[in-house]
Protein backbone atom coordinates (compact mmCIF):
# COMPACT_ATOMS: atom_id res chain seq x y z
CA UNK A 1 0.00 0.00 0.00
CA UNK A 2 3.27 2.41 0.71
CA UNK A 3 4.06 1.70 -2.77
CA UNK A 4 0.65 2.64 -4.24
CA UNK A 5 0.50 5.91 -1.72
CA UNK A 6 3.64 7.28 -3.23
CA UNK A 7 2.43 6.51 -6.72
CA UNK A 8 -1.03 8.08 -6.28
CA UNK A 9 1.14 11.21 -4.91
CA UNK A 10 2.78 11.84 -7.81
CA UNK A 11 -0.74 11.29 -9.63
CA UNK A 12 -1.95 14.39 -7.76
CA UNK A 13 1.82 16.12 -7.87
CA UNK A 14 1.44 16.30 -11.68
CA UNK A 15 -2.64 16.76 -11.16
CA UNK A 16 -1.65 19.89 -9.11
CA UNK A 17 1.02 21.31 -12.09
CA UNK A 18 -1.53 20.73 -14.79
CA UNK A 19 -3.64 22.96 -12.75
CA UNK A 20 -1.48 25.95 -13.35
CA UNK A 21 -1.48 25.52 -17.09
CA UNK A 22 -4.16 28.27 -18.21
CA UNK A 23 -5.53 30.24 -20.81
CA UNK A 24 -5.82 33.02 -18.41
CA UNK A 25 -4.22 34.46 -15.83
CA UNK A 26 -6.28 34.68 -13.12
CA UNK A 27 -5.29 31.52 -10.91
CA UNK A 28 -7.88 29.18 -12.01
CA UNK A 29 -7.57 26.59 -14.74
CA UNK A 30 -9.30 27.04 -17.99
CA UNK A 31 -7.75 25.03 -21.22
CA UNK A 32 -10.07 25.09 -24.20
CA UNK A 33 -9.49 22.92 -27.32
CA UNK A 34 -6.61 24.27 -29.86
CA UNK A 35 -5.43 26.78 -27.01
CA UNK A 36 -1.66 27.61 -26.29
CA UNK A 37 -2.34 25.75 -22.64
CA UNK A 38 -3.21 22.54 -24.45
CA UNK A 39 -0.29 22.45 -26.82
CA UNK A 40 1.69 23.13 -23.34
CA UNK A 41 -0.29 20.38 -21.69
CA UNK A 42 0.56 18.04 -24.54
CA UNK A 43 4.36 19.11 -23.74
CA UNK A 44 4.25 18.04 -20.35
CA UNK A 45 2.10 14.73 -20.50
CA UNK A 46 3.89 13.95 -23.37
CA UNK A 47 7.01 14.34 -21.62
CA UNK A 48 5.63 11.70 -18.35
CA UNK A 49 4.64 9.59 -21.36
CA UNK A 50 8.20 9.07 -23.45
CA UNK A 51 9.21 8.73 -19.93
CA UNK A 52 7.14 5.51 -19.36
CA UNK A 53 8.17 4.38 -22.40
CA UNK A 54 5.48 4.94 -24.82
CA UNK A 55 6.05 6.41 -28.13
CA UNK A 56 4.17 9.34 -28.16
CA UNK A 57 2.56 11.71 -30.88
CA UNK A 58 -0.48 14.63 -31.19
CA UNK A 59 -2.69 13.66 -34.21
CA UNK A 60 -4.22 15.74 -36.21
CA UNK A 61 -7.55 16.94 -33.63
CA UNK A 62 -5.02 17.28 -31.17
CA UNK A 63 -5.31 14.50 -29.59
CA UNK A 64 -1.68 13.40 -27.34
CA UNK A 65 -1.07 9.88 -27.90
CA UNK A 66 1.36 7.22 -26.61
CA UNK A 67 1.52 3.19 -27.25
CA UNK A 68 3.92 0.73 -26.20
CA UNK A 69 5.83 -0.36 -29.82
CA UNK A 70 3.95 -2.58 -31.52
CA UNK A 71 4.82 -6.29 -31.38
CA UNK A 72 1.81 -8.80 -31.79
CA UNK A 73 -0.48 -7.75 -28.58
CA UNK A 74 -3.40 -5.64 -29.20
CA UNK A 75 -3.54 -2.50 -27.72
CA UNK A 76 -5.65 -1.69 -24.58
CA UNK A 77 -6.43 2.48 -24.22
CA UNK A 78 -6.36 4.14 -21.11
CA UNK A 79 -6.86 7.74 -20.28
CA UNK A 80 -9.20 10.78 -20.37
CA UNK A 81 -9.58 14.13 -21.55
CA UNK A 82 -7.00 17.70 -21.32
CA UNK A 83 -8.96 19.86 -22.38
CA UNK A 84 -11.26 22.19 -19.23
CA UNK A 85 -14.71 24.01 -19.02
CA UNK A 86 -13.94 27.65 -17.78
CA UNK A 87 -12.83 27.55 -14.26
CA UNK A 88 -12.31 24.17 -13.79
CA UNK A 89 -11.44 21.82 -11.10
CA UNK A 90 -8.15 19.92 -11.47
CA UNK A 91 -9.31 16.72 -11.52
CA UNK A 92 -11.40 16.60 -14.38
CA UNK A 93 -9.96 14.60 -17.44
CA UNK A 94 -6.60 14.73 -15.43
CA UNK A 95 -7.29 12.08 -13.13
CA UNK A 96 -8.07 9.81 -15.59
CA UNK A 97 -4.65 10.86 -18.04
CA UNK A 98 -2.32 10.63 -15.05
CA UNK A 99 -3.92 7.47 -13.81
CA UNK A 100 -3.37 5.81 -16.62
CA UNK A 101 0.47 7.48 -17.32
CA UNK A 102 1.22 5.88 -13.90
CA UNK A 103 -0.35 2.13 -15.01
CA UNK A 104 1.55 2.80 -18.10
CA UNK A 105 4.96 3.20 -15.99
CA UNK A 106 4.44 0.22 -13.47
CA UNK A 107 3.41 -2.04 -16.92
CA UNK A 108 7.39 -0.34 -18.27
CA UNK A 109 8.66 -1.43 -15.38
CA UNK A 110 6.94 -5.02 -15.48
CA UNK A 111 4.58 -4.82 -12.35
CA UNK A 112 2.23 -6.40 -14.70
CA UNK A 113 4.29 -9.52 -15.44
CA UNK A 114 3.59 -10.76 -19.05
CA UNK A 115 0.84 -8.19 -20.16
CA UNK A 116 -1.53 -10.15 -23.28
CA UNK A 117 -1.59 -6.81 -24.43
CA UNK A 118 0.12 -3.06 -24.88
CA UNK A 119 -0.70 -0.43 -22.97
CA UNK A 120 -1.65 2.99 -24.94
CA UNK A 121 -2.68 6.36 -22.88
CA UNK A 122 -4.76 9.42 -24.80
CA UNK A 123 -5.19 12.63 -23.74
CA UNK A 124 -8.50 13.92 -25.62
CA UNK A 125 -8.41 17.15 -26.86
CA UNK A 126 -12.26 18.34 -26.49
CA UNK A 127 -13.91 16.89 -24.52
CA UNK A 128 -16.26 19.53 -22.59
CA UNK A 129 -16.92 21.56 -26.21
CA UNK A 130 -16.37 24.58 -24.48
CA UNK A 131 -14.60 26.61 -27.00
CA UNK A 132 -17.21 25.11 -30.78
CA UNK A 133 -19.86 24.03 -28.73
CA UNK A 134 -19.26 20.52 -29.80
CA UNK A 135 -18.41 18.05 -27.42
CA UNK A 136 -16.17 14.73 -28.12
CA UNK A 137 -14.15 15.99 -31.18
CA UNK A 138 -11.12 14.00 -30.16
CA UNK A 139 -12.66 11.08 -29.38
CA UNK A 140 -15.08 10.89 -32.64
CA UNK A 141 -11.73 11.18 -35.10
CA UNK A 142 -9.97 8.84 -32.91
CA UNK A 143 -13.12 6.13 -32.70
CA UNK A 144 -13.71 7.27 -36.42
CA UNK A 145 -16.68 8.11 -35.81
CA UNK A 146 -18.38 10.20 -39.52
CA UNK A 147 -17.30 13.93 -38.98
CA UNK A 148 -19.77 16.20 -40.24
CA UNK A 149 -17.93 18.67 -42.35
CA UNK A 150 -20.31 21.27 -41.56
CA UNK A 151 -18.71 21.42 -37.96
CA UNK A 152 -15.46 22.28 -39.52
CA UNK A 153 -16.88 26.00 -40.06
CA UNK A 154 -18.73 26.39 -36.92
CA UNK A 155 -16.53 29.52 -35.02
CA UNK A 156 -15.50 30.58 -31.66
CA UNK A 157 -16.55 33.35 -30.16
CA UNK A 158 -13.31 35.01 -31.43
CA UNK A 159 -14.54 34.22 -35.25
CA UNK A 160 -11.56 31.68 -35.84
CA UNK A 161 -13.02 28.69 -37.52
CA UNK A 162 -12.63 24.93 -36.27
CA UNK A 163 -10.72 24.36 -39.58
CA UNK A 164 -8.24 27.39 -39.07
CA UNK A 165 -8.30 26.26 -35.07
CA UNK A 166 -7.15 22.74 -36.53
CA UNK A 167 -4.66 24.08 -38.89
CA UNK A 168 -3.04 26.28 -36.11
CA UNK A 169 -2.80 23.70 -33.51
CA UNK A 170 -0.77 21.57 -37.04
CA UNK A 171 -3.46 19.51 -37.86
CA UNK A 172 -5.26 19.10 -41.45
CA UNK A 173 -8.97 19.20 -41.27
CA UNK A 174 -8.95 17.01 -44.85
CA UNK A 175 -7.16 14.28 -43.22
CA UNK A 176 -8.58 13.81 -40.14
CA UNK A 177 -10.06 10.34 -41.24
CA UNK A 178 -6.44 8.88 -41.19
CA UNK A 179 -6.20 9.51 -37.31
CA UNK A 180 -9.20 6.43 -36.58
CA UNK A 181 -7.89 4.03 -34.62
CA UNK A 182 -7.16 0.72 -37.31
CA UNK A 183 -7.70 -2.68 -35.33
CA UNK A 184 -5.33 -3.95 -38.24
CA UNK A 185 -2.55 -1.38 -37.50
CA UNK A 186 -2.74 -1.80 -33.78
CA UNK A 187 -2.83 -5.89 -33.79
CA UNK A 188 -6.54 -5.21 -32.49
CA UNK A 189 -8.07 -3.34 -29.61
CA UNK A 190 -9.10 -4.51 -26.41
CA UNK A 191 -10.83 -1.69 -25.23
CA UNK A 192 -11.05 1.95 -23.94
CA UNK A 193 -11.10 2.43 -19.70
CA UNK A 194 -10.99 5.67 -18.36
CA UNK A 195 -11.07 6.37 -14.53
CA UNK A 196 -13.03 9.96 -13.87
CA UNK A 197 -14.16 11.63 -10.55
CA UNK A 198 -18.04 10.66 -10.26
CA UNK A 199 -18.82 14.47 -10.36
CA UNK A 200 -21.95 13.41 -8.53
CA UNK A 201 -22.44 12.32 -4.71
CA UNK A 202 -23.70 8.69 -5.30
CA UNK A 203 -20.30 7.11 -4.11
CA UNK A 204 -19.92 9.43 -1.41
CA UNK A 205 -23.15 8.77 -0.04
CA UNK A 206 -22.90 5.42 0.42
CA UNK A 207 -18.83 5.47 1.72
CA UNK A 208 -17.10 4.05 -1.22
CA UNK A 209 -14.25 5.42 -2.90
CA UNK A 210 -14.96 3.78 -6.52
CA UNK A 211 -17.51 2.39 -8.26
CA UNK A 212 -17.79 1.04 -12.09
CA UNK A 213 -19.65 2.58 -14.51
CA UNK A 214 -22.55 0.50 -15.53
CA UNK A 215 -23.88 2.64 -18.75
CA UNK A 216 -23.24 6.63 -19.69
CA UNK A 217 -27.34 7.69 -19.75
CA UNK A 218 -28.70 8.87 -22.60
CA UNK A 219 -30.28 12.26 -22.97
CA UNK A 220 -32.71 14.20 -24.58
CA UNK A 221 -33.03 17.52 -24.42
CA UNK A 222 -36.27 20.15 -25.80
CA UNK A 223 -37.12 23.43 -25.72
CA UNK A 224 -40.93 23.77 -24.88
CA UNK A 225 -42.70 27.58 -24.92
CA UNK A 226 -46.19 28.29 -23.37
CA UNK A 227 -47.96 31.64 -25.10
CA UNK A 228 -50.79 32.85 -23.37
CA UNK A 229 -51.70 36.63 -23.20
CA UNK A 230 -50.23 39.80 -21.72
CA UNK A 231 -52.50 41.64 -19.26
CA UNK A 232 -52.56 43.84 -16.78
CA UNK A 233 -52.07 42.72 -13.45
CA UNK A 234 -54.82 45.10 -11.38
CA UNK A 235 -57.41 44.65 -14.13
CA UNK A 236 -57.49 41.37 -15.50
CA UNK A 237 -59.49 39.02 -13.15
CA UNK A 238 -58.34 35.87 -12.45
CA UNK A 239 -60.48 33.75 -14.46
CA UNK A 240 -59.57 35.41 -17.37
CA UNK A 241 -56.15 34.85 -17.72
CA UNK A 242 -53.95 33.04 -19.56
CA UNK A 243 -50.73 33.28 -17.69
CA UNK A 244 -48.18 31.93 -19.37
CA UNK A 245 -45.81 31.71 -16.34
CA UNK A 246 -48.11 29.92 -14.24
CA UNK A 247 -48.05 26.90 -16.91
CA UNK A 248 -44.64 26.61 -17.17
CA UNK A 249 -44.88 26.38 -12.63
CA UNK A 250 -47.14 24.07 -12.99
CA UNK A 251 -45.10 21.74 -15.92
CA UNK A 252 -41.81 21.77 -14.25
CA UNK A 253 -43.57 20.67 -10.93
CA UNK A 254 -44.88 17.67 -13.26
CA UNK A 255 -41.55 17.04 -14.39
CA UNK A 256 -40.13 16.59 -10.83
CA UNK A 257 -42.60 14.83 -9.71
CA UNK A 258 -42.26 12.60 -12.80
CA UNK A 259 -38.93 11.91 -12.34
CA UNK A 260 -38.89 11.55 -8.75
CA UNK A 261 -41.54 8.53 -9.48
CA UNK A 262 -39.70 7.07 -12.18
CA UNK A 263 -36.68 5.47 -10.48
CA UNK A 264 -33.11 5.90 -12.49
CA UNK A 265 -34.80 8.72 -14.65
CA UNK A 266 -33.84 12.54 -13.86
CA UNK A 267 -35.06 15.37 -15.53
CA UNK A 268 -34.88 19.12 -15.04
CA UNK A 269 -36.08 22.17 -16.47
CA UNK A 270 -33.14 24.39 -16.32
CA UNK A 271 -33.57 27.84 -18.15
CA UNK A 272 -36.82 29.79 -18.16
CA UNK A 273 -37.51 32.76 -20.00
CA UNK A 274 -40.41 34.96 -19.19
CA UNK A 275 -42.19 37.70 -21.74
CA UNK A 276 -42.19 40.65 -20.62
CA UNK A 277 -40.99 40.04 -17.62
CA UNK A 278 -42.50 42.70 -15.40
CA UNK A 279 -43.82 42.65 -12.03
CA UNK A 280 -47.49 44.24 -12.66
CA UNK A 281 -47.97 42.29 -16.18
CA UNK A 282 -49.43 38.68 -16.43
CA UNK A 283 -47.20 36.72 -17.79
CA UNK A 284 -47.76 36.31 -21.74
CA UNK A 285 -44.91 33.66 -23.06
CA UNK A 286 -42.48 30.93 -21.00
CA UNK A 287 -40.13 29.92 -22.65
CA UNK A 288 -37.95 27.01 -20.99
CA UNK A 289 -35.64 24.05 -21.69
CA UNK A 290 -36.30 20.74 -20.55
CA UNK A 291 -33.35 17.89 -19.62
CA UNK A 292 -33.78 14.20 -19.85
CA UNK A 293 -31.34 11.32 -19.04
CA UNK A 294 -31.70 7.72 -18.23
CA UNK A 295 -29.23 4.75 -18.21
CA UNK A 296 -32.37 2.75 -20.25
CA UNK A 297 -33.73 4.45 -23.52
CA UNK A 298 -36.95 2.94 -23.19
CA UNK A 299 -37.62 4.38 -20.15
CA UNK A 300 -36.24 8.09 -21.51
CA UNK A 301 -38.46 7.77 -24.45
CA UNK A 302 -41.48 6.64 -22.22
CA UNK A 303 -40.66 9.88 -20.28
CA UNK A 304 -39.86 11.97 -23.08
CA UNK A 305 -43.63 11.10 -24.26
CA UNK A 306 -45.37 11.72 -21.29
CA UNK A 307 -44.09 15.03 -20.24
CA UNK A 308 -44.82 16.32 -23.72
CA UNK A 309 -48.29 15.23 -23.06
CA UNK A 310 -48.40 16.71 -19.88
CA UNK A 311 -47.16 20.16 -20.72
CA UNK A 312 -50.22 19.72 -23.76
CA UNK A 313 -52.85 18.79 -21.10
CA UNK A 314 -51.59 22.06 -19.58
CA UNK A 315 -52.00 24.09 -21.91
CA UNK A 316 -55.13 22.71 -23.49
CA UNK A 317 -56.91 23.57 -19.88
CA UNK A 318 -55.33 27.00 -19.59
CA UNK A 319 -56.36 27.95 -23.18
CA UNK A 320 -52.71 28.34 -24.46
CA UNK A 321 -50.75 27.61 -27.15
CA UNK A 322 -47.53 25.27 -26.87
CA UNK A 323 -44.59 24.83 -29.50
CA UNK A 324 -42.03 21.88 -28.27
CA UNK A 325 -39.23 20.95 -29.94
CA UNK A 326 -36.37 18.40 -29.66
CA UNK A 327 -33.04 20.13 -29.56
CA UNK A 328 -31.07 17.01 -29.01
CA UNK A 329 -30.96 12.89 -28.53
CA UNK A 330 -28.78 10.32 -28.02
CA UNK A 331 -28.74 7.01 -27.14
CA UNK A 332 -27.30 5.25 -23.64
CA UNK A 333 -23.61 3.87 -23.86
CA UNK A 334 -23.93 0.51 -22.05
CA UNK A 335 -20.07 -0.38 -20.61
CA UNK A 336 -18.99 -3.16 -22.41
CA UNK A 337 -19.65 -6.83 -20.09
CA UNK A 338 -15.89 -8.34 -20.11
CA UNK A 339 -14.59 -5.15 -19.40
CA UNK A 340 -16.69 -4.23 -16.80
CA UNK A 341 -16.82 -7.65 -15.21
CA UNK A 342 -12.55 -7.17 -14.25
CA UNK A 343 -13.11 -4.35 -13.36
CA UNK A 344 -15.39 -4.78 -10.56
CA UNK A 345 -13.50 -7.85 -10.03
CA UNK A 346 -10.29 -5.85 -9.52
CA UNK A 347 -12.33 -3.54 -6.98
CA UNK A 348 -13.47 -6.57 -5.36
CA UNK A 349 -9.81 -7.79 -4.70
CA UNK A 350 -9.25 -4.08 -2.87
CA UNK A 351 -11.83 -5.00 -0.33
CA UNK A 352 -14.42 -2.69 -1.26
CA UNK A 353 -17.82 -3.11 -1.56
CA UNK A 354 -18.33 -2.86 -5.81
CA UNK A 355 -21.03 -0.15 -6.60
CA UNK A 356 -22.15 -0.04 -9.79
CA UNK A 357 -23.41 2.80 -11.09
CA UNK A 358 -24.65 4.83 -14.29
CA UNK A 359 -22.85 8.13 -15.44
CA UNK A 360 -25.13 10.74 -15.62
CA UNK A 361 -22.53 12.75 -17.33
CA UNK A 362 -21.52 12.36 -20.96
CA UNK A 363 -17.63 10.90 -21.61
CA UNK A 364 -15.61 10.11 -24.56
CA UNK A 365 -16.37 6.82 -24.01
CA UNK A 366 -19.51 7.46 -25.80
CA UNK A 367 -18.20 8.44 -29.13
CA UNK A 368 -15.44 5.84 -28.57
CA UNK A 369 -17.89 3.02 -28.02
CA UNK A 370 -18.99 3.08 -31.74
CA UNK A 371 -15.45 1.33 -32.12
CA UNK A 372 -14.45 -0.86 -29.17
CA UNK A 373 -15.10 -1.82 -25.94
CA UNK A 374 -15.62 0.97 -23.07
CA UNK A 375 -15.41 0.81 -19.68
CA UNK A 376 -15.25 3.76 -16.54
CA UNK A 377 -14.41 3.63 -12.70
CA UNK A 378 -15.28 6.21 -11.23
CA UNK A 379 -13.70 8.13 -7.86
CA UNK A 380 -15.42 9.19 -5.28
CA UNK A 381 -15.91 13.43 -5.19
CA UNK A 382 -16.31 15.94 -2.37
CA UNK A 383 -19.53 16.46 -2.32
CA UNK A 384 -20.25 15.37 -5.82
CA UNK A 385 -18.77 19.05 -7.13
CA UNK A 386 -16.81 19.34 -10.45
CA UNK A 387 -17.05 21.91 -12.86
CA UNK A 388 -15.41 24.17 -10.02
CA UNK A 389 -12.49 25.02 -8.37
CA UNK A 390 -13.26 23.72 -5.37
CA UNK A 391 -13.58 19.90 -6.73
CA UNK A 392 -11.72 17.41 -4.97
CA UNK A 393 -10.23 14.02 -5.08
CA UNK A 394 -8.58 12.33 -1.92
CA UNK A 395 -4.51 11.23 -1.94
CA UNK A 396 -5.96 8.22 -0.71
CA UNK A 397 -9.05 7.34 -3.17
CA UNK A 398 -6.54 8.12 -6.14
CA UNK A 399 -4.27 5.53 -4.58
CA UNK A 400 -7.47 2.76 -4.04
CA UNK A 401 -8.45 3.81 -8.00
CA UNK A 402 -4.38 2.78 -8.50
CA UNK A 403 -4.96 -0.31 -6.70
CA UNK A 404 -7.74 -1.16 -8.56
CA UNK A 405 -6.38 -0.29 -12.32
CA UNK A 406 -3.43 -2.64 -11.12
CA UNK A 407 -5.53 -5.77 -10.25
CA UNK A 408 -7.22 -5.17 -13.40
CA UNK A 409 -4.24 -5.47 -15.58
CA UNK A 410 -2.81 -8.11 -13.81
CA UNK A 411 -6.19 -9.78 -14.49
CA UNK A 412 -5.38 -8.87 -18.36
CA UNK A 413 -2.25 -11.01 -18.01
CA UNK A 414 -4.23 -14.17 -17.41
CA UNK A 415 -6.92 -13.82 -19.77
CA UNK A 416 -7.94 -10.23 -21.70
CA UNK A 417 -11.27 -9.94 -21.38
CA UNK A 418 -13.69 -11.24 -24.73
CA UNK A 419 -15.27 -7.99 -26.57
CA UNK A 420 -18.54 -7.67 -26.38
ZN1 LIG B 1 -14.55 14.93 -17.69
Amino acid sequence: MEDVLARARVVMARIEELAAVSETTDGLTTRTFGSEAMRRVNGIVGGWMQSAGLNVCVDGIGNLRGTQTRDGRPLLLLGSHLDTVREAGRFDGPLGVLTAVACAEAAANGRYGALSCRVGVVGFSDEEGVRFGTSYLGSDVLAGNPFDAARLSLVDAGGVSLAEAIRAFGGAPETLGADALDPDAEDGLVGYVEVHLEQGPVLEANGLPVGVVSAIAGQSRFSFRFAGQAGHAGTTPMGLRKDALAAAAEFITAVETHARGDEGLVATVGQLDVKPGAGNVIPGAAAGSLDVRSPRDAQRHAACARLRAAAAAIADRRGLALEWREVQSHDATDCAPGLRKALAEAVGQTGCRVLELPSGAGHDAVALAHRLPVAMLFVRCRDGLSHHPLESVTLQDVAIALNVMDNFLVSLAQSPPSAR
